[in-house]
């Protein structure tokens, strides 16, 4: 009987450095440090070095780190944000949650990432911003983005979520926008013992009211300057990702080495197979292949005890929650067609040659039937 293929196994992860990790968590039990403390600022100043940016603020998760990335654009009622329908639906919540709207933007068939040439139509009076998302892994095409908001004098603010680590022309994805976000969900590329999110920024005038909306917004205690939040970072999840942080580089070296594997022991199925850009750096978070059989080889790899996923099966104009955007389905046909099309293969760094190798042999005895 052979071994299932997990989707993703954090325990092959976390076994190696149990000891390392008890012991962080250890110290913050002792030093009852539990919301924010020494070890979550040691763990800010770390991410920040890591991203090659100046500042980097904790929070309690990705989703609450976009929604203070948004607060801090002074967004109005009516204001809008142009970003992509293909990411996970964060991304649109944080623009709603800040009382903006959504404007959506189709995705670079390649890439699944926002087109920067249909960005500069989708711009009107009211368009305060442009969200790329360097989804998967993959940094989105940064330079005309940065462009036409420089020309339209919008702000930029990356969802990095699923990027720590990735390079958009050797530049660090995150060091690009006015702010950027980044999730420590356990199946990101670092990951916390729970939520956990991170904003960076060059901008010390944001870094600190960052700081304070997470905070209850305030930077003197029970004294409340602006309408707060509490999306502190737990002391927990710092002390955990300050000892992962130290691991994470070694783990995106060994994604880009899995990558190259299944692409060349793909590359001679139907399948369509993730392209890199030439100006990107993926940091794999995730391997998507593109089929229009992707139900059929999923339950086919269920079969045989291979674990896959879908990112994302409905563009976020068709979900329910967005109808009040009116958007029908054709209106993003590449978002669309990749919502039909895309299936995720197990990538994580302790995944095997040999694993990799039963992954696509399994792939082809599909095609061969
Ligand atoms: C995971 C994710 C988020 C949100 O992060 P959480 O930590 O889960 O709140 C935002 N955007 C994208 C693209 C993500 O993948």
């Amino acid at each position: 009987m052979t071994q299932p293929i997990p989707y993703l196994n954090l325990k092959a992860q976390i076994q190696p450095l149990r000891e390392e990790l008890d012991a962080a968590i250890r110290r913050v039990v002792d030093q009852c440090s539990f919301c924010l403390g020494p070890d979550t600022l040691q763990f800010e100043k770390d991410f920040a070095r890591f991203c090659g940016v100046e500042h980097a603020v904790g929070f309690n998760s990705g989703t609450s780190a976009l929604h203070v990335a948004m607060l801090l654009l002074d967004l109005k009622p009516g204001d809008e944000v142009i970003t992509t329908p293909y990411t996970f639906a964060s991304t649109s919540w944080a623009i709603s949650y800040a009382g903006a709207r959504p404007v959506y933007v189709d995705i670079e068939e390649a890439t699944f990432n926002l087109d920067p040439r249909k960005i500069e139509s989708a711009i009107t009076p009211r368009t305060r911003a442009v969200v790329p998302v360097h989804l998967y892994g993959q940094p989105a095409d940064m330079d005309p983005i940065l462009e036409i908001c420089r020309n339209h004098g919008l702000a930029v603010v990356e969802d990095a979520a699923q990027a720590h680590g990735a390079r958009y022309k050797g530049k660090g994805v995150g060091t690009m926008g006015d702010s950027s976000i980044f999730s420590f969900y356990p199946g990101k590329n670092l990951g916390a013992f729970g939520e956990g999110g991170a904003l960076v920024t060059r901008r010390a005038d944001w870094d600190k009211r960052a700081r304070s909306l997470r905070e209850h917004g305030s930077t003197v205690r029970y004294h409340h300057d602006e309408i707060g939040y509490n999306y502190r970072m737990e002391g927990i999840q710092g002390a955990v990702l300050g000892v992962k942080l130290r691991y994470l580089s070694g783990w995106i070296q060994a994604r880009q080495r899995i990558a190259r594997r299944y692409h060349e022991l793909l590359a001679s199925t139907p399948l369509q197979l993730p392209a890199q850009a030439a100006y990107a750096e993926s940091a794999w978070n995730l391997y998507v292949v593109r089929h229009p059989r992707r139900d059929e080889l999923k339950a086919f790899l269920e079969a045989n005890q291979i674990g896959c996923a879908l990112h994302y099966p409905l563009p976020l104009h068709l979900q329910k929650c967005y109808a009040f955007l009116g958007h029908k389905p054709g209106d993003f046909p590449v978002s669309e067609k990749a919502g039909r099309e895309c299936l995720s293969l197990p990538i994580f760094p302790e995944l095997t040659d040999s694993e990799v190798e039963r992954v696509a042999e399994t792939i082809r005895q599909f095609f061969a039937r």
